[in-house]
């Protein structure tokens, strides 16, 4: 395809970190066509990162956190078409038809549907007062429910219920987080971690309580009231935030007959099994040639690199993603960054003391004396090292990794 060809047309489904960047990049790569954001939101690419932190919080508005200022959409020729949901792809066609009914034609299409929350299925979640937070809809309904105290009871220890703990916490609310799993965070980390953040938590004041599952919300005049769990332990609440995890948004590709098993299944080159058609970001199931592994992830950095690798095969230039996953999260005052994938790990060495009141460690992940992956809580310079030694596959030893004496530096 001639990316010089004003007439050719770029359509991208979903306007969010990959959509976004996704556009940005096809211009700096030189595509001259027409771009095309078509996204069911009402507002021009936000960072999703705030919702559960600062927004929640209320430290931050949403024209601060805007991904790229709607004058550079307009200096780029992005256009966009908000508050629209494709409902099919027509590959024979190369149309997409929204929910209205509307035809859109396409030469290169780019599927950027992110992922959605998993729903939890049991009674009462239709009461008023039960939210999900995804998007900055979710936000601003529960905080137009928190002009007073209330009694928040989050489901889930993942994150995302860590995270708004936090925000809400700092808002003077009480806060239960219910956790089914023996510990929070517990999918993602290791014992150590996880106890650290249990204990961060319990020192601001918010209660978790591990090992239980909610069973049904009960409540009054259609809202909810009450939460009963499976044991019949109950507990008052006036909100509840439900943060379970999401489903990758693969329905529209595997409609239109694309291949999908968690997620778009896409090459290193964000390329469907279409070659018109690209994905990138939470909603995509890629190969990493680094992991030596097929991934579905859920992180910015992820949907910012693979929208950068869709950009570059639409426009003839194939360029591999391979990058390697990091991540992060906030809560109060402390800063974890994740450097790789912990997965299968059979060793976790520690750099300093979860315990010494610093809120300042790093947690090593091993597997067969191979460094996977490191937790680091408020190391930004042990996190630097953790990716160059990750990505570069450098052999570390666990005692140079438990050394606060040793440089890292070295080795990189
Ligand atoms: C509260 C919260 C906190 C987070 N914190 C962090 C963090 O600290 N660090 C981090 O790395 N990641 C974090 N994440 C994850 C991160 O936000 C996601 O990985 C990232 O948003 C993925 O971007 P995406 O563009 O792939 O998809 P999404 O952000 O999910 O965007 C997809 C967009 O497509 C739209 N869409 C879907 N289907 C259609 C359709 N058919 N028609 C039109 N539009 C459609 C959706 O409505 C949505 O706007 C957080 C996520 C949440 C919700």
């Amino acid at each position: 395809m001639d990316i010089s060809d004003k007439e050719n047309s770029c359509l991208i489904v979903g306007g969010s970190h990959a959509g976004a960047q996704l556009a940005i990049s096809l211009r700096q790569m030189g595509w001259q066509g027409r771009i095309k954001i078509i996204s069911e939101e009402a507002y021009l690419p936000y960072q999703r990162p705030p919702l559960s932190k600062a927004l929640l919080a209320g430290k931050q508005e949403l024209e601060n956190v805007y991904i790229r200022p709607e004058t550079l959409y307009e200096k780029q020729n992005i256009e966009f078409a908000l508050k629209t949901r494709v409902a099919k792809i027509n590959r024979k066609a190369k149309t997409v038809e929204t929910q209205t009914g509307e035809i859109i034609s396409y030469d290169k299409l780019a599927l950027c549907t992110g992922a959605r929350v998993r729903k939890l299925e049991i009674c009462g979640t239709d009461l008023a007062g039960i939210h999900y937070l995804r998007n900055f809809a979710d936000v601003s309904r529960i905080k137009g429910e928190l002009d007073s105290p209330k009694k928040i009871f989050i489901v889930g220890g993942g994150y995302i219920g860590l995270e708004a703990a936090a925000s809400l916490k700092q808002l003077n609310h009480e806060v239960t987080v219910v956790e089914a799993a023996g510990r929070v965070l517990q999918r993602v980390t290791a014992p150590q971690v996880s106890n650290f953040f249990h204990a961060k938590h319990h020192q601001q004041g918010v209660s978790i309580v591990t090992n239980k599952q909610v069973a049904e919300f009960l409540g009054n005049n259609k809202v909810v009231e009450k939460v009963v769990c499976t044991d019949g332990t109950v507990f008052e609440a006036d909100l509840v935030i439900v943060g379970i995890g999401v489903r990758p948004n693969e329905e529209l590709a595997a409609q239109a007959g694309l291949k999908t098993n968690n997620g778009i299944w896409v090459d290193e080159f964000a390329q469907t099994d279409d070659p018109d058609i690209v994905a990138a970001g939470d909603n995509t199931n890629h190969p990493n040639k680094l992991l030596d592994t097929r991934l579905r992830l859920e992180s910015v950095p992820n949907a910012m690199e693979q929208a950068k690798a869709a950009a570059a095969s639409i426009c003839g230039k194939p360029t591999e993603y391979a990058s390697l996953p990091w991540f992060w999260s906030d809560q109060y005052t402390i800063k974890l960054q994740i450097a790789g994938l912990n997965t299968g790990y059979d060793q976790v060495v520690l750099r300093g003391d979860p315990a010494d009141g610093n809120d300042s460690f790093v947690a090593w992940y091993l597997k067969g004396g191979k460094l996977l992956a490191a937790d680091c809580i408020n190391r930004p310079k042990e996190f630097m090292f953790a990716k160059q030694l990750l990505a570069k596959k450098i052999d570390v030893k666990p005692e140079q990794l438990t050394n606060e004496n040793f440089e890292l530096k070295q080795l990189v």
